[in-house]
């Protein structure tokens, strides 16, 4: 089968189109024929070493990449006794997806209902269930509360605001241009902070008469963690959950406590998808919340499989405005 194949670690041009073997179903697992694969923030990483210490992560090369996709199901290893072939899945998973075929452990996989098309299927597992896990288990919303979420006309950040705005918090963006504050004020956010022309802390604390928000959700990283700790009330939370902008590798303990005796954690999805009941638990609030039009998802630009480098060059140069896929020829 053909699959996107890293070889060395290094740029876009890595994502090399190779033939692969397809993969057998082990007992428990079902092997899905992939019809859309999520391009993520996080391929990028894999793709260019810098999980390559990573224990979570373990990136052994050759290693075909991407982390999650829809299709139908193929095949069935023994023991698997709720699907069944031709059945429409999506799923997340460590590495994988950017292939024609994919052998997936059964009880990662999501049963797509007959109204939503695969391709959305596949822009809301990674990206909607981070921002769902985010919103409603790493700081749960609650109505009159309020975030700020970095990156909002990202491929999180616009399910973040929508997810916060209906848990009835008042959301506050930080965006690069003119462009992307109109597509995060669409997606519903109530403040949008251009991070290039002034300091989104000051902006924040104006905003907010000093007293700064309940929560930040931060994806960015290196340029941001430091104001964005500054940015949180009293005893509020700091969530740091990607590097967009490069690895935060060191916070100084006195630093949460000088900004108010902050809170500070660095989620990892795989936490908050623990579970098959979990992992169909967000994925079904997130399918319903489209069904109830509470929900939108923006696909961004699809590119075949073989043109996997484009996507990464996109995703890299800060260009995305939604979802951007990979589309596997049938
Ligand atoms: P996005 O679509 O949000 O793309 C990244 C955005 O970050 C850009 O569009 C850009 O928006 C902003 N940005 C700021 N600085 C930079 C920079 N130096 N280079 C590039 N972009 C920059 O990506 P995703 O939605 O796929 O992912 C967002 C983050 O969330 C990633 O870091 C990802 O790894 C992380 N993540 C973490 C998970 C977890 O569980 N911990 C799970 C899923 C994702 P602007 O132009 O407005 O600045």
């Amino acid at each position: 089968m053909k699959a996107i194949n890293v070889h060395a670690f290094g740029g876009p041009e890595t994502c090399i189109i190779d033939d692969v073997e397809i993969p057998e179903p082990a007992a428990g697992e079902a092997r899905v024929k992939v019809a859309f694969a999520g391009v993520n923030f996080i391929d990028v990483y894999m793709r260019n070493g810098t999980y390559a210490r990573s224990h979570t992560y373990k990136t052994p090369l050759p290693m075909v990449i991407g982390m999650e996709a829809s299709g139908t199901v193929d095949a069935i290893g023994e023991g698997v006794t709720d699907l069944r072939v031709g059945q429409r899945v999506a799923f997340c998973l460590l590495r994988g997806s950017y292939a024609e075929f994919v052998a997936v452990p059964a009880w990662k996989l999501v049963p797509v209902p007959d109204d939503v098309p695969l391709e959305i299927a596949a822009a809301l597992m990674l990206q909607g269930c981070t921002a769902h896990y985010l919103s409603h288990s790493a700081f749960p919303l609650q109505k009159g509360q309020s975030c700020l979420v970095h990156a909002g006309a990202g491929g999180v950040g616009q399910l973040l605001i929508q997810l916060a705005k209906n848990l009835g918090a008042t959301v506050f963006t930080t965006v690069s241009t003119q462009e992307k504050v109109e597509i995060a004020r669409n997606r519903g956010a109530d403040h949008c902070i251009l991070y290039r022309d002034v300091d989104f802390r000051e902006e924040l604390m104006k905003l907010t008469s000093g007293k700064g928000v309940d929560v930040v959700y931060d994806s960015v990283g290196k340029t941001t963690i430091m104001s964005s700790i500054r940015c949180v009330r009293r005893r509020g939370l700091c969530v740091l959950f990607g590097a967009s902008s490069g690895v935060v590798d060191a916070i100084e303990p006195l630093s949460l406590a000088e900004a108010g005796s902050v809170f500070f954690t660095r989620p990892h999805l795989a936490d908050y998808m623990a579970t098959a009941d979990e992992i169909r638990g967000r994925a079904g609030d997130l399918f319903r919340l489209m069904k109830e039009k509470l929900l939108s998802v923006a696909i961004d630009t699809v590119f075949p499989l073989a043109d996997a480098a484009s996507a990464h060059r996109y995703i890299e140069g800060g260009k995305t405005r939604g979802k951007l896929l990979l589309k596997i020829e049938p």
